[in-house]
């Protein structure tokens, strides 16, 4: 059986506002942020409000919405990096690879020869962080 979700984790914590996160998106059902360990330059996070541990025990609802926002925030983030692809990938449970047991699917921006960088590695300067964050904004406002 699968674990239960733990309103502890740290996306739920950023989701009611307990915890700053650089925001490029939110909607009535999905919020979009940066990743503060990003494995390439405008690395973004798209998460459901809903409460789920990740796509295992997800409501099916959700993920329409859910997966609407991530092409938005990929067309967004290609364009506010003039890059040449996106990577869009989702982990559920410890096995795959997830850190955060909220339901989420990162977007990253790809530049032709430049690998990603390591998983959950090292954390970005806030600055960084904000000045990436703001372009997302104004390419999704364009
Ligand atoms: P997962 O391994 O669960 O798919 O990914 C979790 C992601 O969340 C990692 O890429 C990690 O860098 C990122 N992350 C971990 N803690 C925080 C945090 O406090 N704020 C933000 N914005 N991202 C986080």
């Amino acid at each position: 059986m699968a674990e239960a979700y733990d309103p502890g984790n740290i996306f739920a914590k950023i989701l009611r506002g307990e915890i700053p996160s650089h925001r490029v998106y939110e909607d009535d059902a999905v919020v979009a942020f940066m990743d503060v360990m990003p494995q390439g330059m405008g690395h973004t996070l798209v998460v459901p409000k809903a409460p789920s541990r990740n796509m295992l025990d997800a409501d099916p609802a959700t993920l329409g919405p859910l997966f609407a926002i991530v092409q938005k925030i990929a067309v967004a983030v290609k364009k506010a990096f003039d890059a040449d692809g996106v990577t869009i990938m989702q982990f559920n449970e410890p096995a795959s690879g997830q850190t955060v047991y909220h339901l989420h699917v990162h977007v990253v921006p790809r530049f032709e020869g430049v690998p990603l960088k390591p998983h959950s590695g090292q954390m970005e300067k806030p600055e960084v962080l904000a000045e990436n964050a703001g372009k997302i904004r104004e390419a999704l406002a364009g």
